[in-house]
């Protein structure tokens, strides 16, 4: 039987940083579900589908084939077989990745993906259902959080970092726009799944935090 860690939370909360860092202690593959939802969202944009065309976007998810791959150790999503990373993390992307992730066949295709990957290796996943519907009896759940300011405030440093000019209002907007979409769409919402663990990361370090989903851990 694999082993299987589910962390969920809102953007920003530092999911794939610490799953990251769990998965390279453990020895377990860190599965990274965003990115196959914006992958999909690429597609979409790609093909000029507005964010609010449900229909449009049901009629078009069928096109798209996503796959991962591990390369030296990194997730790699291939959409149609081209490597898409280096597209995945705009706004843009993001945004059309919280509208069109609501559709419920887009999560079908998707969860059918991550949940193969759980049963065939020991996996770290983190997303916003994995805990709920993906991997629902993963051998640790974790819930991730922070307050919206705290994220907007790493999100803002994180763009200061990398030279773009940012506003942090904005930035808090959009982090409340968006939990407020994953957490109160019809499939699948953002939750805190029975049996996980609430870690609120505010006032922590990320090595705090590192410690404290280890310490679940077998
Ligand atoms: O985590 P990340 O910001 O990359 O995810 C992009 C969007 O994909 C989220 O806002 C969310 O709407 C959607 N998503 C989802 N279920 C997941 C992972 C991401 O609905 N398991």
């Amino acid at each position: 039987m694999s082993y299987n860690v589910a962390i969920d939370g809102p953007a920003g909360a530092g999911k794939s940083t610490i799953a990251k860092r769990i998965a390279k202690e453990k020895g377990y593959i860190y599965v990274d579900t965003g990115a196959m939802y914006r992958a999909m969202a690429v597609y979409l944009l790609r093909r000029g589908i507005a964010p609010d065309d449900r229909e449009g976007i049901e009629q078009a998810c069928e096109g798209a084939d996503i796959s991962i791959e591990y390369r030296d150790g990194e997730q790699v999503v291939l959409l149609n077989g081209e490597n898409v990373n280096p597209l995945l993390r705009t706004e843009e992307v993001g945004n059309m990745a919280s509208a069109s992730s609501v559709v419920p066949l887009v999560r079908e295709k998707l969860v059918r993906l991550q949940q193969q990957l759980g049963k065939r290796a020991d996996v770290v996943m983190d997303g916003r259902d994995i805990g709920t519907v993906v991997l629902p009896d993963a051998d640790v759940k974790v819930y991730l959080t922070a307050s919206p300011r705290t994220r907007a405030k790493r999100r803002y440093l994180e763009l200061q970092q990398k030279g773009v000019t940012a506003d942090l209002g904005k930035i808090q907007a959009d982090i409340e726009e968006r939990d407020y979409r994953d957490m109160h769409r019809e499939t699948s919402p953002l939750k805190q799944a029975e049996g996980a663990v609430l870690v609120d990361s505010s006032d922590m370090t990320i090595e705090q935090v590192v410690e404290r989903i280890l310490s679940l851990c077998k």
